[in-house]
């Protein structure tokens, strides 16, 4: 499968974030190394401070850290990139103009590729003979939307990057796969010490795969640079040198950006024994961190939760069939927690990528995701469980449920759509009701599973 193709697929409710990701892919801007526990520092080309006189102000800008992210670029160290490009995008526009400005002023033409915003501030910085030029530059960035910003930022730091001229690409963290075995070997890095990184299930709907050769890259050049990663479980260093296996999951976490809302995705590094590999909704990190006796910073820290007293609600299981893209129809069961995930709906979607569930998209323009090594079991027509990849049960009914005809028909093939949506999606709606929540779910971003095989009695 492409890369664009797997792109293509990904989740609706991701849109935002994708688009985000995709301007930030080059700069590698979707997560932050600030908590990755490294300190190293890129040395980029020597920029001094910005005079704003020249641009019809009288502030001053410092450049270091334009600068240090320029080498970041150049030295391909991605948590760098994310973490300098967003103090970049937070700090003072003199910077952006001053950057984006000496380069698009020499070029005759933007560039075939670069962005429509840059396009249009390529017309503004390229006109060095107008009158006003130096204001009307900083006005033309400090107008920019947020997200066109950061695409005029990107393509800026590509030339600059190019122009300070690229080193080769690292060789450790070259993925170990196989032509044709790419879906399968997603999750797992060898690296040039000898370690294994395994990726958490579903990092791959938050990362490219750039961008997750990059986290391997960079722990792999901290261990060098004798600052290594830390565990996120224990606060210790991870010897990448030492350990055979090295656990990357991710934290994703909201950030409220010059008011506006960042979805950022940053690597946890943990110990293969401190903790398996997932995707952390940041206040469940936070209450693990918590829990374990870890410093949180105060505004991350979690009310301590008592656990809910009485009878629970039981879960939904509702049974279907779906006409599956491409032509047939397939049985699908629906599964839905009668109770909320602590962590909301959030947490519940983290934790279901995390076991291998995938965005599934119910409008009929993509193939549904294939869930290899899962499997639904009936016992004489009723759906007793569901295995996962590995065995054990992800879900299993006392007794079994009672499925429909239709549903037994069209589980003869063998293969069934299985989803789950967080509670509250649903509920027991019926009908066309039930469809319309189903649909506005899925449009959300909510639905995930995938197809499974069949096994057992249909009768
Ligand atoms: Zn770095
Ligand atoms: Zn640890």
């Amino acid at each position: 499968m492409s890369k664009n193709e797997k792109k293509n697929r990904r989740r609706k409710s991701h849109a935002e974030r994708e688009r985000i990701k995709a301007k930030k892919a080059t700069s590698g801007a979707s997560y932050t190394s600030a908590q990755s526990g490294t300190a190293h520092r890129h040395q980029g080309p020597e920029i001094g401070p910005v005079d704003g006189s020249g641009f019809g102000t009288d502030r001053q800008a410092e450049m270091q850290t334009a600068s240090a992210l320029i080498g970041a670029c150049v030295e391909k160290c991605r948590p760098c990139q994310a973490s300098l490009a967003d103090k970049v995008l937070a700090g003072d526009r003199l910077v952006v103009a001053s950057l984006a400005g000496t380069v698009y002023s020499l070029l005759p033409s933007p560039g075939a590729t670069c962005s429509p915003a840059t396009r249009r501030f390529h017309t503004v910085a390229h006109d060095t003979g107008r009158p006003g030029y130096g204001p009307a530059v900083l006005a033309a960035v400090e107008e920019l939307s947020q997200e066109d910003l950061e695409a005029l930022l990107e393509d800026t730091l590509d030339l600059w990057a190019a122009a300070a001229g690229t080193a080769p690409a690292a060789e450790a963290g070259t993925p170990d796969q196989e032509a044709g075995e790419e879906e399968r070997d997603t999750h797992r890095y060898a690296a040039a010490s000898g370690t294994a990184y395994l990726m958490s299930a579903g990092i791959d709907q938050l990362l490219s795969v750039q961008e997750m050769q990059g986290l391997v890259e960079h722990a792999e050049k901290s261990a060098v640079s004798g600052d290594p990663v830390v565990c996120f479980l224990c606060d210790e260093p991870i010897d990448v040198t030492a350990e055979s296996e090295v656990h990357v999951g991710v934290g994703t976490r909201t950030l409220a950006v010059d008011g506006r809302q960042l979805d950022t995705v940053q690597p946890v590094w943990t110990h293969p024994g401190c903790g398996r590999t997932r995707i952390w909704p940041w206040p469940e990190l936070m209450a693990e961190r918590q829990r374990r006796g870890l410093y949180v910073a105060p505004e991350d820290r979690q009310p301590e939760k008592p656990p809910v007293p009485g009878p629970r609600n039981a879960d939904y299981t509702h049974f279907s069939v779906a006409r599956q893209p491409g032509g047939g129809m397939v049985p699908l069961v629906l599964v839905e927690p009668g109770e909320p995930d602590e962590y909301g709906i959030e947490g519940y979607l983290a934790a279901r990528l995390s076991e291998g569930f995938k965005p599934v998209d119910l409008g009929g323009g993509q193939p549904f995701p294939v869930l290899d090594g899962w499997h639904l079991r009936c016992e004489r027509g009723r759906m007793v469980s569901v295995m996962r990849a590995g065995g054990g049960a992800w879900y299993r009914q006392e007794g079994g449920y009672a499925t429909p005809g239709n549903w037994r028909q069209a589980a003869r093939q063998r293969t069934a759509l299985f989803l789950v949506v967080p509670a509250g999606t649903v509920g027991d709606r019926e009908g066309d009701d039930w469809l319309a929540a189903v649909s506005r779910a899925a449009e959300a971003g909510h639905v995930l599973g995938g197809l499974v095989a069949v096994r057992g009695t249909l009768s």
